[in-house]
């Protein structure tokens, strides 16, 4: 992942909600403010982007089991989670994007975040307006080869500074723009644990723990017609009601990894 871009200062609120602090705490813990949370990790490099998005095609990749679902967890030596129940508070600016779409973005990000709050998936995100709390920061990131967004996994140190998610060039595209909330959605997928869809294949460096069936139309791949699928749902309410250090294992049983929970 790129280092840190730069923090841009004032904090953008989603359109329609309420932007002093006294009424944003109020609305958190309400049903309609739900949140999540993330944690810390391993420190060895590994010369990955497994949370980059690659845009443009939004190619379809070959799957063997097309009418499976599934997840994938997991990286490396473990499959790094938010303690369930968390709350993922994010901060985004209003300064700092190319044509002045820091609004846009603050209220696209909400709106994926509801999307995935809505579900229950097993933690929630919440917006806030003090970096100091917040899990991590919305940021422009500037030009991309091929990616349009990338995130975090859970085991991501936050450290004095918050994690990232990054948006690049390719989100203010036309065909970016039409699918940001969609990609929004994709990356928060990565901030709650989940691997691509296709991360078992000759696409992806390291493998991952599957945990149900395949699906290809899940947010996680990259089919330009992936959705919120109900078997993410599912599948990812199960992994959240798993006990920290539950140890999973691999379709062929060749490795297995514990659940490690990590807060926000
Ligand atoms: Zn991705």
């Amino acid at each position: 992942m790129d280092g840190n871009k730069t923090f841009f200062g004032a904090a953008a609120v989603p359109a329609g909600e309420l932007s002093d602090t006294a009424s944003h705490n109020a609305l958190e813990g309400t049903d309609g403010a739900e949140c999540a949370t993330t944690g810390i990790g391993e420190a060895t490099p590994v010369p990955i982007t497994p949370t980059d998005e690659t845009t443009a095609e939004y190619k379809c990749e070959t799957q063997s089991e097309g009418d499976r679902k599934a997840i994938h967890v997991g990286l490396r030596d473990q499959v790094s989670r938010f303690k369930p129940g968390s709350v993922i508070k994010y901060i985004s600016y209003h300064p700092g994007w190319p044509g002045g779409q820091g609004q846009l973005i603050s209220d696209t990000m909400w709106a994926a975040a509801t999307d995935w709050n809505s579900r229950n998936p097993g933690v929630k995100f919440q917006w806030t307006l003090v970096r100091a709390e917040a899990a991590f920061e919305v940021v422009y990131g500037g030009t991309h080869a091929t990616a349009v967004a990338s995130a975090f996994f859970p085991n991501e140190p936050r450290g004095a500074q918050p994690r990232q998610l990054l948006v690049y060039d390719k989100t203010f595209t036309p065909s970016g723009l039409s699918r940001m909330r969609n990609s929004f959605q994709h990356e928060l997928g990565h901030v709650m644990g989940l691997r691509h869809e296709h991360a078992n294949t000759s696409s992806e460096p390291t493998p991952a723990i599957l945990i149900g069936v395949k699906n290809p139309l899940s947010i996680m791949g990259y089919l330009f017609q992936r959705s919120i699928q109900a078997t993410d749902i599912e599948w990812l309410k199960y992994f959240y009601t798993l006990a920290n250090g539950t140890v999973l294992r691999s379709e062929n049983n060749t490795y297995s990894w514990p659940i490690r929970d990590y807060n926000p």
